[in-house]
């Protein structure tokens, strides 16, 4: 494999038939539901400008820093492969109109993005995502109502070893009191810091509080907490939240130092991890402020993303979803020129009525599709054969029995039928 001319770009992946049953899998139990839950399917472009990111979801964030992919066209424009899916969707939210629509709308969408990362193992320079947005209304029970259907998801899924963490990280009206209480108390200890921190903290000090480094974790756990900055009304908005999954029985852990790496939430932030790795399979948070950076208009939002590869990794892993190896029962085998003419046109009638079969029209062996047939397990045999298409007719057999008999070319879809 190594000395092929051509391999994948670094960090990216195939999706090959046997990824895709597990992506189609995961992607039926998302659209269902999005469907009784009111959702719509919406699909954004792949590229978008590069200031809606940068505005969006934070220039200084690492996202847009480090990880974006980026193009500058013949014309002049700065496009970028898009990082994540809520900045496009409330983008296409204004460019639609949908503000005209009865309010909240509710979108949904699935398919791939891109960020730069140094890639490891389950994460991917494309990625996969599935995400859902309630855009146009505050309320609290909205930020219930996506983690109630993120936790469905995974249920659906059968995936059980997982914990809801959350967190409010405030809005405008308070953040910045506890920033700089954050700042005032990180500056003293700064010398203690990993490197990355030691920029942050001038930067985006926000991020100091998910850094992964043991040292940084240390400090910051026994740092100022956000909560004990919330101001009356972000307070309020976060106990009910709590409040309702309490009502709803849905177990969580407060986290006050998640603050997941995107500028634009406000208020609720949560993540569904895996127990044993921590790797977050679904999160999401609140984003009130959105709509203003980047169509100078309010606009509440509230959604979650979760990531399909990981998502069906685990599937994988523990074999909760085993593809089922689809045989159809039916193998279409010709002799000759007219016979396998006659065998496509066959196998085109029998298909457009819904009946799965197998063939191997570009052999001429008998022997070779018969060994086929074996293979597949097929129960019948179609055998179309120079003598046969002459007289438009094929012999049947089951290959149980080994019985066989003859029937017309005009009478095969109703007597196959008959037999399924
Ligand atoms: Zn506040
Ligand atoms: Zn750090």
């Amino acid at each position: 494999m190594a000395n092929l001319k051509f391999q994948r770009p670094k960090g990216m992946h195939d999706l090959t038939p046997l990824d895709w049953e597990y992506f189609q899998k995961i992607f039926n139990v998302v659209s269902n539901i999005a469907k009784i839950n009111n959702f719509e399917r919406i699909e954004t472009p792949i590229l978008e400008k590069r200031e809606l990111f940068e505005r969006g979801v934070g220039e200084t964030t690492e996202i847009v820093e480090k990880e974006m992919y980026c193009l500058k066209t013949k014309g002049g424009d700065e496009l970028c492969l898009r990082p994540e899916g809520t900045a496009p969707v409330v983008r296409a939210y204004f460019e639609n109109g949908f503000s005209e629509f009865p309010q909240p709308v509710k979108l949904w969408y699935f398919g791939p993005f891109f960020r730069h990362e140094t890639p490891q193992a389950g994460r991917y320079r494309q990625f996969w995502q599935f995400g859902f947005e309630i855009l146009g209304e505050k309320d609290y029970i909205l930020d219930a109502q996506i983690i109630l259907i993120s936790l469905e998801i995974l249920k659906e899924l059968k995936i059980e070893d997982f914990i809801l963490k959350i967190n409010s990280i405030g809005n405008t009206c308070c953040r910045g009191y506890f920033k700089k209480g954050l700042v005032h108390y990180l500056k003293k200890r700064k010398g203690g810091l990993c490197q990355n921190c030691k920029i942050r903290l001038e930067k985006n000090p926000l991020r100091i509080l998910d850094c992964k480094d043991e040292k940084c974790r240390q400090i910051v756990s026994q740092g100022p907490q956000i909560l004990d900055y919330l101001c009356e009304e972000c307070k309020n908005h976060f106990f009910k939240v709590l409040d309702t999954l309490e009502f709803l029985e849905i177990p969580f852990e407060l986290e006050p130092f998640l603050v997941r790496g995107l500028d634009y939430y406000t208020n609720t932030v949560f993540e569904i991890q895996e127990k044993q790795s921590n790797l977050a399979l679904i999160s999401g948070g609140r984003y009130d402020g959105l709509g203003k950076i980047i169509a100078n208009k309010d606009l509440p939002g509230v959604g979650a993303a979760g990531g399909v590869e990981r998502i069906a990794e685990i599937l994988k892993e523990k074999k909760i979803f085993l593809p089922k190896e689809k045989f159809p029962k039916i193998f279409v085998a010709q002799i000759g020129e007219l016979g396998k003419k006659w065998a496509l046109k066959i196998c085109q009638q029998l298909r457009e009525n819904k009946i799965e079969i197998f063939e191997s029209l570009g052999k001429d062996s008998l022997k070779a599709q018969l060994r086929l047939a074996d293979k597949i397990k097929a129960k019948y045999v179609i055998l179309i054969g120079q003598k046969e298409a002459l007289q438009e007719s094929a012999i049947l057999k089951d290959m149980e029995t080994g019985k066989q008999k003859e029937i017309k070319f005009e009478k095969i879809v109703k007597e196959i039928k008959k037999l399924l």
